[in-house]
């Protein structure tokens, strides 16, 4: 009697707990992925992948690590382009690309200071914190990059660069240079990118997996480059006492 008596009692004090836990959300973004970003909609990404574009190369990775975190118990959400809805919250922003013939793997995150980036027309020319008289609008209200987001940011990116830098590898096909976190304000496209002032995500970051054609071997393992992020994510979720 007394042991059903505890039973009950642990029963009562565990099931509230259990009920009010809401799965951390994760939004996943196909990089240049269809429908896209106002302002941004002629940057349609890189070229000579194995997937004909940029975008499917995104879709793919996308989908795998969408897959794999909800069977982690996360409440992962697939994202295109255009980020929907405008403002979404969530515990981490991934945006998945690889980069141009030349290029690099590496991981970039939301740094505060300073505007996402504007361009000529729908994306031409250089990355610049303040519209040029011809950059096409973009939607509004932005959202805002605090010093705790990039904090949290740094740390989601440290763990997704040491994963990716993990299978980064000459067996794994891998050719191009791994150049890991970049350094806060090295790289406006990255540093700055538009996704990370269209969520309020406590944590946002940018992966180039690798650099195509020289990459092609490795980026063609998508099954393999999914596990790995998604294993990051979760890795980060539960440090952050979110998982
Ligand atoms: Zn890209």
């Amino acid at each position: 009697m007394r042991l059903i008596t505890t039973a009950i009692a642990v029963a009562l004090v565990a099931a509230p707990a259990l009920a009010s836990a809401a799965p951390p959300v994760v939004l996943v973004q196909a990089g240049h992925l269809s429908p896209g970003e106002p302002g941004y909609l002629a940057q349609t990404g890189a070229s000579g992948n194995p997937f004909g574009s940029e975008s499917e190369f995104n879709r793919r990775v996308r989908d795998d690590i969408v897959k794999r975190l909800k069977a982690a118990g996360v409440d992962a959400r697939p994202l295109a382009a255009r980020v929907e809805p405008l403002g979404v919250a969530g515990a981490t922003f991934l945006s998945v690309h690889h980069d141009s013939p030349g290029g690099a793997a590496m991981v970039g995150h939301a740094v505060t200071g300073g505007n996402e980036n504007y361009y000529h027309g729908q994306g031409f020319g250089t990355a610049s914190p303040t519209p040029y008289s011809d950059s096409a609008p973009h939607r509004t209200p932005a959202t805002t990059v605090s010093p705790a987001v990039q904090r949290t940011s740094a740390g989601t990116a440290r763990r997704v660069s040491s994963a990716l830098g993990g299978i980064f590898t000459r067996a794994n096909g891998a050719r191009a240079a791994f150049r890991g976190v970049i350094p806060p304000n090295s790289n406006r496209r990255m540093n700055h990118f538009y996704g990370y002032y269209r969520t309020t995500a406590q944590s946002r970051v940018l992966v180039e997996v690798g650099a195509a054609p020289d990459d092609n071997a490795f980026l063609r393992r998508t099954s393999l480059i999914g596990k790995t992020l998604s294993g990051a994510l979760v890795a980060d979720l539960r440090a952050r006492g979110l998982l």
